[in-house]
């Protein structure tokens, strides 16, 4: 069932769901389900699960130098939304990426996803490779979310890339779109982002899933100013409990989002990684029963791999 549907049949009713990583090449999906079956009980109604970028991988070649290839980490999402699906019965949403994908094989995606049965996909851009400075699409790949938004769109009226093909069977997919309550780190002001957004939605989005944020207030001025943009689609809050000290300085640098004062300093009287855990649970929770109390549609949130803090967070709420 398609996210939008799961929306409006909760009836204002706020859901609950969350983000997985698929597990590193070479590790065994068991990890993912351990992580997945403590939230079970929360009754998500659908379950994203990322892709991961391209990187650059350093290979031994045996002779003592070293060769380096571009790999991705972390292979398999469409596999594990199969998988997903069917072990636990809920509706799964893979990502999809522009970046290292022509639009060919990005076809061939969505097609193996339409044969699925997965009713929805969160189209993204990616971010620029580690040793890159800016994004840059591969040759016959999507430079914006919006063109792989189209592309999808046209996939749901039947339009395929070419016209070799013999039918029009036709996709249905809800398309999700990521937007950013403190802006894109590339975008030159909110204002510019928002309007980026807005064609995003034009081009065919259905939903918005945020950026991660720690300011309610940051979403709910980021709600006004989309709605007077001309956005009606779902935004769906994305949350993420702090967890490590460490992500004073790495949050802030990888999203470009700022964290808030009080927040801060109750990090930094902590003198252990589990007291931090402790703390960022607790900002979570206290985020999360504004935004419940607001009407929010979902609370949707990054597991980053672990569920543990997500399930202390949900027992509180649902
Ligand atoms: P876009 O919407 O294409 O925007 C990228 C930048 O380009 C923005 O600054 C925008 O303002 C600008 N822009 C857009 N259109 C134009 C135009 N026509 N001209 C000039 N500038 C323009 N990354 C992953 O690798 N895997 C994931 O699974 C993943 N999941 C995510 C889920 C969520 C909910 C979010 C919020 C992010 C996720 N990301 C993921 C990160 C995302 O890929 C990055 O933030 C990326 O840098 C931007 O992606 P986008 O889809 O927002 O890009």
């Amino acid at each position: 069932m398609k996210v939008t549907d799961h929306i409006k049949n909760a009836n204002g009713k706020t859901l609950f769901s969350f983000e997985i990583i698929p597990p590193k090449k070479g590790n065994s999906i068991q990890e993912l389900y351990n992580n997945i079956d403590p939230l079970m009980e929360f009754r998500p109604p659908f379950i994203d699960v990322t892709t991961s970028r391209e990187e650059y991988v350093y290979i031994d070649k045996g002779n003592g130098l070293l060769d380096r290839k571009i790999t991705r980490m972390r292979p398999g999402t469409v596999g594990i939304c199969a998988a997903i699906k069917h072990k636990y019965n809920v509706d799964t949403v893979p990502h999809v990426l522009c970046g290292g994908f022509t639009k060919e094989e990005t076809e061939y995606v969505l097609v193996d996803c339409h044969y699925l049965g997965i009713d929805n996909v969160m189209a993204l851009r990616g971010d620029a490779m580690s040793h890159q400075k800016y994004f840059e699409p591969i040759e016959g790949g999507h430079e914006y979310a919006k063109d792989l938004v189209a592309q999808i769109h046209d996939l749901n009226r039947g339009k395929y890339l070419h016209d070799v093909v013999e039918g029009n069977n036709k996709a249905d997919f809800c398309i999700g779109v990521a937007g950013y309550p403190e802006k894109h780190l590339e975008a030159p002001s909110l204002q510019t982002d928002l309007k980026r957004l807005k064609e995003k939605v034009d081009a065919g989005a259905h939903y918005i899933v945020t950026q991660m944020f720690f300011d309610n207030n940051k979403y709910f001025e980021f709600v006004e100013a989309a709605k007077k943009m001309g956005i009606t689609v779902p935004i769906i809050p994305g949350i993420k409990p702090l967890a490590v000290k460490r992500h004073l300085q790495l949050l802030p640098q990888v999203f470009r989002i700022d964290l808030p004062e009080t927040l801060i300093s109750e990090i930094e009287k902590c003198s252990t990684n589990q007291q931090v855990r402790q703390v960022g649970i607790e900002w979570a929770i206290q985020q999360s029963k504004e935004l419940l109390a607001a009407g929010v549609p979902v609370l949707h949130y990054y597991s980053m791999g672990k569920s543990d803090n997500i399930r202390e967070i949900a027992k509180e709420l649902f």
